[in-house]
Parts: structure tokens; sequence; C-alpha cells
């Protein structure tokens, strides 16, 4: 049996092997960073190295203005972040992750998204020009689901204009593009390790020291006070080297990617023409319902997801195709494929003809 192909790296990515070395090579000693004796001084050491090598990555050497505080994922650093500042309105984009559109806040209106799945330039002004007291937005660097990159430079110069504070969540854009919280002036950048060859169980929030950020865990005080428990340490460790090893073929995968999609007929992608991550791609199959298509996939041992899903298993129509004025019925139909380092062409070959050999089988039924 040929082995499974996947490509579903935007839900996960598997760990890189020298990410793996770096944990494996972690001595089993009792680490905890807060204890005074040796052990722990150690532990601190190792936790600081993998601060350093995050902040080098994200170009923040000498960019003193700037820390960095370890979770335990992405989600978790997106809710310190939006949970954490003492805002009075908070502008959202419709088209953020659950972990940033689910949070609750007394003031938060969403700012929509054009057909072409970016920002609203016009309709973000109008909400800063309304907004009351101090003001967060959060808008992500990459969008999940379509890939597309928004215009976060854009959007925090408008910001600035309105004394609005900007957060980026950066998921899943570390680690496929270059991603320099400092070049993009936003406040405050999210990031998590599973996404980019590290482990699950660390993520990490990039904000400005000279804004006062609040904890949403409180106990012992770890992380300079703004995240208690104990730190995960191998999973930092891990994150540490995921960071420093972030090199990523952007031209081959996306050769692979586009290769792909020149190949499907009949497909409607979504956001093909915009600037997008180079790996992902959002395929439309006309009539064939997502959940049939993914089962169809992983019968025939193809990894794929639909957009948004499923935190519970259950597909749902993606709120993001939705916000773009999808028409319900065609983003019911929807599947991204997000290919990786590791993919190969006859990974694609393999996609391909399952895609075709589906098509041909539903156009038929339905003639
Ligand atoms: N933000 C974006 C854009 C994501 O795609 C994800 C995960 O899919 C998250 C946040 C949540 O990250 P984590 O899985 O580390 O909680």
């Amino acid at each position: 049996m040929e082995p499974r192909v996947y490509l579903d790296h935007n839900a996960t990515t598997p760990l890189k092997s020298c990410v793996m070395e770096a944990m494996l090579a972690l001595p089993p000693l009792p680490y905890n960073p807060s204890s005074i004796h040796s052990y722990g001084r150690e532990a601190r050491r190792i936790v600081e190295e993998a601060r350093r090598q995050i902040k080098r990555a994200l170009k923040l050497e000498g960019h003193d203005g700037y820390e960095c505080v370890f979770t335990a994922s992405g989600t978790e650093a997106n809710n310190l972040a939006l949970k954490g500042l003492n805002t009075q309105t908070l502008l959202v984009s419709a088209i953020e992750h659950a972990s940033v559109l689910k949070i609750e806040h007394g003031n938060r209106k969403v700012i929509p998204v054009t057909s072409e799945g970016i920002v609203d330039l016009a309709a973000l002004e109008t909400l800063l020009a309304e907004a009351e007291g101090k003001i967060l937005v959060s808008v992500m660097l990459a969008n999940n689901e379509t890939g597309i990159l928004q215009p976060i430079r854009e959007i925090a110069e408008l910001a600035q204009r309105y004394d609005a504070l900007v957060h980026c969540d950066a998921v899943q854009a570390f680690g496929k593009i270059d991603v320099a919280p400092v070049d993009l002036n936003v406040d405050l950048l999210t990031i998590s390790a599973h996404k980019c060859g590290g482990p699950l169980g660390a993520g990490a929030l990039i904000y400005k020291k000279k804004y006062p950020l609040s904890a949403i865990i409180t106990g012992g005080g770890q992380e300079r006070s703004l995240r208690s428990g104990t730190e995960n340490v191998p999973a930092i460790v891990g994150f540490g080297a995921a960071a420093a090893n972030l090199a990523y073929d952007a031209a081959g995968i996306s050769a692979l990617r586009d290769g792909l999609e020149t190949s499907l007929e009949g497909a409607r992608m979504i956001g093909k023409r915009m600037p997008r991550l180079p790996n992902t791609s959002y395929l439309v199959m006309p009539g064939v319902a997502s959940e049939t298509q993914l089962i169809d996939f992983d019968l025939k041992g193809v990894a794929v997801s639909a957009g948004s899903a499923c935190s519970s298993g259950k597909v749902t129509v993606s709120h993001v195709l939705l916000a773009m004025g999808v028409p319900e019925k065609e983003a019911a139909c929807a599947v991204r494929v997000s290919l990786g380092e590791g993919t190969s062409e006859n990974d694609i070959t393999r996609f391909i003809a399952v895609w075709k050999e589906l098509y041909a089988r539903s156009n038929k039924v339905a003639a």
C-alpha cells in the first residue's frame, strides 16, 4: 500500500527532525525554571535561549521595546492579547480564527472583508472613527483557510491615526513567509510552535513592553507574571529549535501548489489571484459536499481538510467564505489543501487523480 499523503499542513505540521533532536537532547532532569538550585538555573537558561531564538527569527534583536511571553498555544496567546489589554473597543476582522472571533468583549465590532478576502479598509476607518476609548484592532497576517495575506502595514498605519493598538495573529504566516513585528508595525503578535515544525503545547505572544498587559492565567507568577504555570520546557526547547530552523522552500512549494491548481478543470479556486501563502489552495468542487470529499480523499489515503473544520470533528460551512460573500451552496463544497516540506510531485499527482475521479463520478450521478 502506498504511504498516506498529508496535505493538511495548516492544521498542524510534522515535527522537523532537527526539532525532535533538540528535544531528545534535553537530559531527563527535574527542570523547573523557577527553582533556585542548579537544575532550575539550567532550565531557566534553556528557556531564555529558546526565547532568544524566537526573537531572532522575528528580527527582534536590538528591539528592546518588545518582549516575548510563552503560552501553551496560539489560542492562548490570542486570548492574552485580546483580554489582557484593558481596551474599551475591540475591532476584529470577520475572517479571524475562532480563538480571536469568539473572545467576548463589552464592545466588540467586526470588520468586514471584501469579496477578495481582505479587510475592507474603508469600513475599518469608519469603525475607528466611531470607536470609543482605547481601541485594539486584531487582524491576522495570513488566513488559515484561504492563505490570503492581509495588508497589515496599511491597517497599522490607519489604526495609528486613531491612536489604536494593533494585534496580529501570525500563526499561519510564521515559518512560511517572513514575519517581523517591527516591519509590520504591530504592537502585539501571536505565533504557535506546531504550525512551523515545532511541537504541540507551545505558543508565544510578542508584545510591546510599554503597554500594560495583564495575565489571564494567574498563580505562581511565571513568565514575568504574564502567564502562570510551570513552563513546558521540552515544548519551549522545540519551539526555539523550530524558530532557529525556519528554512522553507516557498518557491518549490508554491510551484507544486500552482501545478495542482492548473490541473483541476471544473474547480473554483478561492483567492488564486490574491497575495497568499505559498502552500495553500482552497478548492470548491461544485455539487459535492466538503464532508463527502474529505471522506473520499481519506479512504484513498489523502489527508485534506474542510477549511475552518472542525475541532468537534464536524464539518461546518466556513465563516471565512461566507464573510467573502461566497454563496452558502458553494462554500459547503470547499476543501482546503495545504502543502508543506516533504510534499512531493507524487503526492500532488495522487491528489489530482482522486479529485478528478470524484468529480467525474459525481457529474455522472448528477447527469
Ligand atoms: N490562529 C490561526 C490563524 C490558526 O490557524 C490557529 C490554528 O489553526 C490558531 C490561531 C490557534 O493556534 P493553536 O492551535 O496553537 O491554538
